[in-house]
């Protein structure tokens, strides 16, 4: 399906949610004079064979490239799951995922982990070490790090943290090692930072995935949003050049603006597991314009 401008308006406007332009006073005067580096946030893609989830994710892959994405980033959940299946299924969630970027996409690509990617750490017979398979699946040499591209720095965080106290297996947790690291990275560096992490930093939509305000009080639970951020904002607030944070996991859309960040919930392309919308969110990616200046603006696409 070829994409027209319509579509991304339309479904910018129609939710509220995809435009980011606190800091792009202008974007026709911004687009006519600086050229963004362009980058496609799919995030939630929970890929499994089938004809469905396959020509789905093609068309995505499809309108990422006639956007000029210059760079794809796999914001995590990239498989169906694998924190609760078994080994065969996870290895043909794995093979079907390497066969179609290979056959329906050129552009680079950046990978998030997501806990849905991690094996049988929702299992009693969970290990923490299965994390290294996830990462050998996406060819990263480690779950955190940054590259820089078009004038940004682009810091991409490990949010699963083993928890093997949680039935889950995982909380939302960068550890001290991560935030460390974090901390060096943004102490060392002058370019504007744009941050991936595949749970949400800081999450409004997060209220809404499942009852939490049963029992007379709001609760989100430590796997839907993170856990230290209230470390992490305060780190942030330390460093202006941090402008956004984008995340998925909920599969539900926000924009929320917190001490100067904005942080953004870009929804999932598998919608509610290949099954249309979720509370009134179709499948959708993001495309994310980040101006070498420092502006830059978050819209939805729904491919
Ligand atoms: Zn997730």
């Amino acid at each position: 399906m070829g994409l027209t401008r319509r579509d991304i308006l339309v479904g910018g406007a129609s939710l509220c949610a995809g435009v980011g332009l606190s800091t792009l006073s202008s974007a026709s005067e911004a687009e006519s004079d600086l050229q963004p580096l362009r980058v496609a946030h799919l995030t939630d893609i929970h890929l499994r064979p089938g004809k469905l989830p396959e020509e789905s994710l093609a068309r995505a892959l499809h309108s990422a490239q006639e956007l000029g994405a210059d760079l794809i980033v796999n914001g995590g959940d990239v498989i169906f799951d694998a924190l609760n299946t078994d080994r065969s299924q996870v290895e043909r969630q794995w093979k079907t995922l390497h066969r179609l970027l290979k056959a329906e996409s050129s552009t680079p690509w950046l990978h998030v982990v997501g806990n849905h990617d991690i094996l049988g750490w929702s299992t009693p017979k969970r290990e923490p070490g299965t994390k290294l398979e996830t990462l050998g699946q996406l060819e990263l040499s480690k779950s955190f790090y940054s590259v820089e591209r078009g004038g940004w720095k682009i810091v991409v965080l490990d949010s699963i943290e083993y928890a093997p106290q949680r039935s889950s297996g995982y909380l939302a947790r960068l550890g001290w090692e991560q935030l460390e690291w974090f901390e060096r990275e943004l102490r060392q560096n002058e370019l504007p930072v744009c941050v991936f992490s595949h749970i949400p930093i800081l999450s409004a939509c997060a209220y809404f995935d499942g009852p939490n305000e049963e029992g007379d009080n709001w609760s989100v639970p430590g796997e839907w949003m993170h856990l230290d951020a209230r470390a992490v904002k305060d780190l942030l607030r330390g460093h202006p050049q941090v402008k956004l944070c984008l995340s998925g996991h909920i599969h539900l859309v926000d924009n929320l603006q917190y001490h100067g960040v904005s942080y953004f919930c870009n929804g999932a392309v598998c919608g509610n597991y290949w099954q249309g919308s979720l509370q009134g969110f179709p499948p959708a990616l993001a495309l994310v314009e980040l101006y070498p200046d420092g502006r830059f603006r978050n819209r939805l696409v729904f491919y």
